[in-house]
């Protein structure tokens, strides 16, 4: 094991990995092996026994994906990791492993979509039930808790209205009412916010987003105590199988190198556009955690390096002309997802949030004029040509 490192620009580079182990790579190197050979029967027997440690299925523990799960607790600051085939793999072995029938959960208000689908699946089927919470206010949470709630699910800023929610709050009820709370930091990454921080239990992350960065990995991480990743390692992530593949998490080794230099960036251009938006007249509103006029502001303050590189913005109009906005773009790219290199535009309503009923995406803030920009590494000076243009 790697020695601790207190800078997060040194521990994305070299936390969780040491070339001494490894002939003196450089590079963590792939192990892109499905099963691992045992010396004699006795050691596989002893192995499964977990009498002694050592690699045995790829489903089970694979080297390079231990890297990447020491990496991720490092980061986060948790005890750690698990990396799974996607975020939702990650949101699902969470919030199964946290929950049973008849159990509840309180969500923040809005979600992202998947994630509200599997919350209504989780309803219709395993009688699992939720509700949406505005935690603006210690008594709005403290009302909205029962006896049966297994655990606190919370975006923080929310996909994709960028609402943001004070963890500290969230925390100082989730602990007098001894509730687990879980957070989706994808959109912030430990870079920018490190929920474990605040006492927050299980962090978990789309690694498909700014963690990856290059937009070529589908890919989910969770953190937490020893004991809950354990649990979930054999139970939800062996038995129902989200694994990631070695080679995803070779390129997120990759990815992860840059993660400091590319938020700042991300920020950086996202901070120009944002004070442009802000002043053209056919755009309505505009949402940006950095955005120091906003009431809500503190929380970023308190809880954010930063306000990250997302942008949300109402246009003047309607659907079609947002539709039609989205089509006069040149540079940049309509398409879901976010935290590439390439800036890429999207419109929530009918694409990410599209399965979500109308009468819960209207109450979770996504109008038909709302559009979700991820800003990229481009120069910002051009990225802003190619909106202004598109107007
Ligand atoms: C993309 C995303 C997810 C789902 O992750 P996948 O990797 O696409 O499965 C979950 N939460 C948030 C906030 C996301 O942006």
């Amino acid at each position: 094991m790697a020695e601790k490192y207190k800078h997060i620009e040194t521990a994305v580079i070299h936390e969780g990995y040491d070339s001494k182990e490894h002939l003196g790579s450089l590079t963590t190197p792939l192990f892109q092996t499905s099963t691992f050979t045992f010396e004699t029967a006795e050691q596989g027997e002893r192995r499964f026994a977990g009498l002694e440690d050592g690699y045995i299925y790829s489903r089970l523990g694979n080297p390079t994906v231990q890297v990447l799960e020491d990496k991720i607790a490092a980061l986060e600051g948790g005890e750690a990791g698990l990396a799974f085939s996607s975020g939702m793999a990650a949101v699902s072995a969470v919030l199964f492993a946290l929950t049973k029938t008849d159990d509840h959960i309180l969500c923040s208000q809005g979600l992202y979509g998947c994630t509200f689908g599997l919350l209504q699946l989780m309803k219709s089927k395993y009688r699992i039930n939720h509700d949406f919470c505005d935690m603006d206010t210690e008594e709005q949470l403290r009302k909205m808790i029962r006896p049966e709630t297994a655990c606190i699910y919370v975006e923080t800023p929310i996909n994709p209205t960028m609402k943001m929610i004070d963890l500290q709050m969230v925390m100082k009820v989730a602990k007098e009412c001894n509730v687990p709370v879980v957070v989706d930091n994808t959109f912030s990454t430990p870079y920018l916010q490190k929920p474990l921080d605040y006492g927050c239990d299980v962090v978990l992350h789309s690694a498909t987003k700014y963690l990856c960065g290059h937009g070529d990995v589908v890919a989910g991480l969770v953190v937490g105590k020893k004991e809950f990743i354990n649990q979930v390692a054999v139970t939800t992530q062996k038995d129902i199988g989200g694994v990631i593949s070695p080679f995803d998490a070779w390129l997120l080794l990759r990815g992860l190198k840059t993660l400091p230099v590319r938020m700042d960036r991300h920020s950086a251009n996202a901070w120009e556009i944002f004070r442009e938006l802000k002043q053209h007249p056919q755009v309505k509103n505009v949402y940006y955690p950095g955005d120091t006029s906003s009431p809500a502001h503190y929380i970023m303050e308190k809880q954010m390096k930063h306000g990250g590189g997302l942008i949300s913005f109402e246009l003047q109009g309607t659907k079609q002309d947002a539709q039609k906005f989205l089509n006069n773009l040149r540079l940049i790219k309509i398409a879901v997802s976010l935290g590439d290199a390439e800036t890429l535009i999207q419109h929530p309503a009918t694409m990410t949030h599209s399965a979500v009923p109308e009468e819960f995406r209207h109450q979770m803030g996504i109008s038909d004029q709302l559009i979700r920009l991820s800003v990229g590494l481009e120069a910002w000076q051009d990225i802003w040509h190619d909106l202004q243009q598109a107007f």
